[in-house]
């Protein structure tokens, strides 16, 4: 995927609408282990930015899934990315004090330094936030199933413990 690298001078001019999508192997190496093995990913989605008095609001539109495992049975799991998340960039400060707020409303903030933005990290942000701390292919998963009526134990015939049978214990 291309640098989603806003500078901010271009939002002077109105708000801009910024497309992006993440590649298979994109979505692979971010999530790393979250992800379960040879399973598709995939995410897209578009970004609004607009200058708002000194601050950049970005509302997302995204679409797409990634794939988990389930944390009881270990199936490739599906989790929706989150339709829509907003935040907002205010300038990062010199310095804090006592009467910079912060939590002033729900939205997110970040923070901003110089003149340009990566988004990248916000978004993949709401990317992993949408995995469960417990993901479950379904609420009733009953976890690892073994076959039922079969024997968990291996028939020795044709096995290289068969030899076994044959050792007498004397005592
Ligand atoms: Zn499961």
């Amino acid at each position: 995927m291309k640098p989603l690298l806003v500078h901010i001078g271009e939002l002077a001019a109105g708000p801009r609408e910024i497309e992006f999508s993440f590649t298979e192997q994109e979505l692979e190496e971010h999530l790393e282990d979250l992800a379960a093995p040879r399973a598709f990913h995939r995410v897209k989605g578009i970004l609004t930015l607009e200058q708002i008095a000194g601050a950049i609001e970005v509302t997302g539109h995204m679409e797409g899934f990634i794939t988990v495992q389930c944390s009881r049975c270990l199936k490739p799991t599906r989790v929706d990315v989150p339709e829509f998340f907003q935040f907002i960039f205010i300038e990062e400060p010199d310095h804090f004090d006592s009467e910079t707020e912060l939590s002033g409303n729900d939205l997110e903030t970040a923070f901003f330094h110089g003149d340009t933005i990566d988004l990248e990290p916000h978004i993949w942000d709401h990317v992993i936030l949408s995995v469960p701390m417990v993901p479950l292919c379904d609420e009733a998963c009953e976890g690892i199933t073994y076959p039922k009526g079969k024997e968990l134990r291996a028939p020795l015939e044709n096995s290289p413990w068969e030899a076994l049978k044959n050792i007498k214990i004397t005592k």
